[in-house]
């Protein structure tokens, strides 16, 4: 196979890996593998700017997970969606749900405290790509949230929140901060949004020609600005990689693909703030942001603390991290 074919189809394939994530409560195998493997020291550990003992704490939540017992359901279910109106979240739509579910469903007050963490957390001029709030549930474990372009138009985004994972504060911040920088990265200020992908997105065709268009990064939902953060991130830490990930990324059997990533991972643990970053760019860059935030500035003695070293060349980002920072230690729960 040729290589420009193999990097269409590369390309292709991340379309439908994305978005949905769960760094902390997906507890994979290799996760479980790199423990027992390295028994290593917590990497990066230390004084972030503020707030050491909680930002250790998610730090040490994200490399080890978190050892709840897992009870998933058979899919992920959506209780409830909000529509997001500046701070306001209001007109709730209820899904039909099982019976066992309609506490959850119903549980207002809950829906709305995470969504005021979730406001206390990220700045409101950072906030205004999530038009839609939803209340969703995979079981305990499992995913935490998620973020994906809405159904009616791909400039907004929906914020996903399975409320029963919500009890760890440390999880739940980890994971906010995680999606938040997904919305950051491949949002349309940084990524404009293909309207033919998005109108048509089983059609193989048009995202074949909207890929090859892109004379940049296509993550997805469109081709990335020349000069966006994941554009940047990209040529700097995967253009490298290319055909060693094109192989895993055209793995089609799903077992197969998980095998060879978790090669690809031990190969190149250095690389990689989590297992879970190396999952495809975009959960690589997330996941190097979150650690960017909740992290002590490293020496770059890693290519994985290059990728938190990565945000510092960006003045908004130091900015937008000391008041993260900030935000969290002045509402993260006693
Ligand atoms: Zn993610």
């Amino acid at each position: 196979m040729n290589s420009k074919i193999k990097i269409i189809l590369t390309s292709f394939l991340l379309l439908f890996l994305l978005i949905a994530c769960a760094p902390l409560s997906e507890e994979d195998y290799y996760e479980e593998e790199y423990v027992a493997e390295t028994d290593a020291e917590v990497p990066f550990s230390g004084e972030a700017m503020s707030c050491p003992v909680i930002t250790d704490q998610i730090i040490d939540l994200a490399v080890y997970g978190s050892e709840g017992e897992e009870d998933l359901l058979d899919e992920e279910l959506v209780l409830v969606s909000y529509m997001v109106d500046g701070d306001e979240i209001l007109d709730p739509a209820y899904e039909d749900v099982p019976d066992d579910l309609l506490e959850q469903q119903e549980d207002t007050e809950l829906h709305q405290q995470l969504w005021d963490y979730y406001m206390a957390l990220i700045p409101a001029e950072q906030r205004g790509t999530i038009a839609e709030y939803a209340i969703t549930t995979d079981g305990v474990g499992g995913t935490l949230a998620s973020v994906a372009q809405t159904a009616y138009d791909p400039n907004l985004w929906v914020l996903n929140v399975d409320v029963a994972d919500t009890a760890n504060y440390y999880e739940l911040t980890y994971t906010l901060v995680h999606e938040f920088a997904h919305v950051l990265t491949l949002g349309p200020d940084q990524v404009v949004p293909s309207l033919a992908v998005f109108n048509n997105p089983e059609d193989n065709n048009i995202y074949l020609q909207e890929l090859s268009a892109c004379p940049d990064y296509f993550p997805g939902e469109g081709c990335a600005n020349a000069d966006s953060y994941i554009d940047d991130f990209y040529f700097q830490f995967w253009e490298e990689l290319r055909e060693e990930w094109d192989v895993i990324n055209l793995e089609e059997d799903e077992d197969a693909r998980t095998e060879l990533l978790d090669e690809f991972y031990s190969q190149y643990e250095d690389r990689f703030v989590t297992s879970y970053a190396a999952t495809n760019p975009e959960e690589d860059i997330a996941e190097a942001f979150t650690f960017f935030v909740f992290s002590s500035q490293p020496a770059g003695d890693t290519i994985a603390e290059e990728k938190i070293l990565f945000f510092y060349n960006y003045p908004e980002l130091v900015e937008l991290r000391a008041m993260i920072l900030n935000n969290m230690c002045t509402s993260f729960p006693e």
